[in-house]
């Protein structure tokens, strides 16, 4: 083998994050892991059976690449109700990394120009470096807001795609109804395409949560299963927007992940029917806490959705600030994993209290020590 096989799209993307993380959480033993990216919780009883009875029932081969009717219709239902535009359609996807992934693919040409929001999950960058497009960042520092200003300096005639996160990995920011308006809206009035990453909408705290398709019929929304009902390592999400849109996805799905996990899809249908209020009530109350005892010693911006805090470290780099944490056993991530700068760390609350508790504990401590 030589380095001749390896195409040169996959020199674009730079793992070099992550690996740091794993380097400095190297000789941790049983470290108070506040790095976790999925909910603390496993997935509920009734969603589990409903798999298993999926699997006994034989529906293990291949479905339609769109999905099983019975699923579609229900989320063709909801959205339909929420949104009430003639032409959304929906199908389900492999996760919403698959949407995200058939959705950079069908829309990004290469040097295409795709605007993300610097912090931003890792993800985004890496798919559109496989499609061969460029990411243009817009700093949103220190309050994680949506400059629409910003936002159309930084269209060019080579904008293809504004790619867009609320509530938001890693700061927890739940964009306003002003500012998802005003950017749907500047989308609209661009052509350029909207992505709408909707993935923690069941995780607004303090308000309901606001699609920008609201404004903006055109907007693909990329959602899925995985954090609102835990269900991670099942790989399945859904995808909607304007038919002519979703059926090049669909075609390019087909040749690709073929469909998501043809029994996996029945347990997503019983999900629908769960209610995961009581769980959001427990992250809201994590999120209250964790916001209480961290605000005397950091600045916390965002927080208002999702499960993770996004803060500035009280001392140091964000690196240097985690490494700190690290060698007194607790795990974070450093914020240039997310970021171009190096300034914050990203935590997750989604832990036990006690481990919360902990964690809160030496990060006040080490606040209080300025290096
Ligand atoms: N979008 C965001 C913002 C995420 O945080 C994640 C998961 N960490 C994903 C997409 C991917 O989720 P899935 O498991 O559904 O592929």
């Amino acid at each position: 083998m030589s380095d001749r096989w390896i195409a040169d799209r996959m020199h674009r993307i730079d793992a070099s994050g992550i690996r740091k993380v794993f380097d400095l959480a190297a000789n941790m033993t049983a470290p108070i892991n506040l790095s976790i990216g999925q909910p603390h919780f496993d997935t509920p009883n009734e969603i589990k059976e409903s798999l298993f009875e999926a699997v006994r029932a034989g529906r293990n081969a291949y479905s339609q690449t769109q999905g099983i009717a019975p699923l579609r219709e229900r989320l063709q239902q909801q959205v339909d109700e929420q949104l009430g535009h003639d032409d959304r359609q929906v199908f389900v996807s492999s996760g919403t990394s698959g949407g995200l992934m058939l959705a950079l693919s069908t829309l990004v040409n290469p040097d295409d120009e795709v605007i993300v929001f610097d912090p931003y999950f890792v993800m985004y960058g890496h798919l559109t470096a496989m499609s061969g497009g460029k990411v243009v960042l817009i700093d949103t520092y220190p309050d994680f807001s949506i400059d629409l200003d910003r936002v159309r300096d930084a269209i060019t005639d080579r904008t293809k795609v504004i790619l867009f996160n609320s509530p938001a990995n890693p700061t927890g920011a739940v964009a306003t109804e002003e500012e998802m308006r005003g950017l749907a809206e500047l989308a609209a009035e661009k052509d350029v395409a909207l992505i709408s990453d909707e993935i923690y909408r069941s995780f607004c705290y303090d308000g309901p949560f606001v699609s920008p398709a609201k404004w903006n019929d055109q907007t693909i929304v990329i959602d899925g299963f995985s954090k609102s009902h835990s269900l991670t390592g099942w790989r399945i999400g859904f995808v909607h927007g304007p038919a002519h849109v979703m059926q090049q996805m669909i075609k390019l799905q087909q040749f690709t992940f073929v469909c998501a996990p043809h029994p996996v899809q029945w347990a997503g249908l019983s999900a629908l029917d769960y209610d995961i209020s009581s769980r959001v009530g427990e992250y809201r109350e994590k999120r209250d806490f964790m916001v209480r005892e961290l605000s005397d010693d950091f600045e916390v911006a965002g927080a208002g959705g999702a499960f993770y805090l996004f803060i500035k470290a009280p001392w140091g780099t964000g690196t240097e600030f985690v490494k700190a944490a690290i060698e007194n056993n607790l795990l974070i991530i450093p914020g240039n994993v997310f970021s171009s700068q190096d300034t914050h760390f990203r935590l997750s609350y989604a832990a036990e209290n006690d481990t919360l508790e902990r964690g809160v504990e030496i990060l006040n401590r080490l606040a209080r020590n300025t290096q």
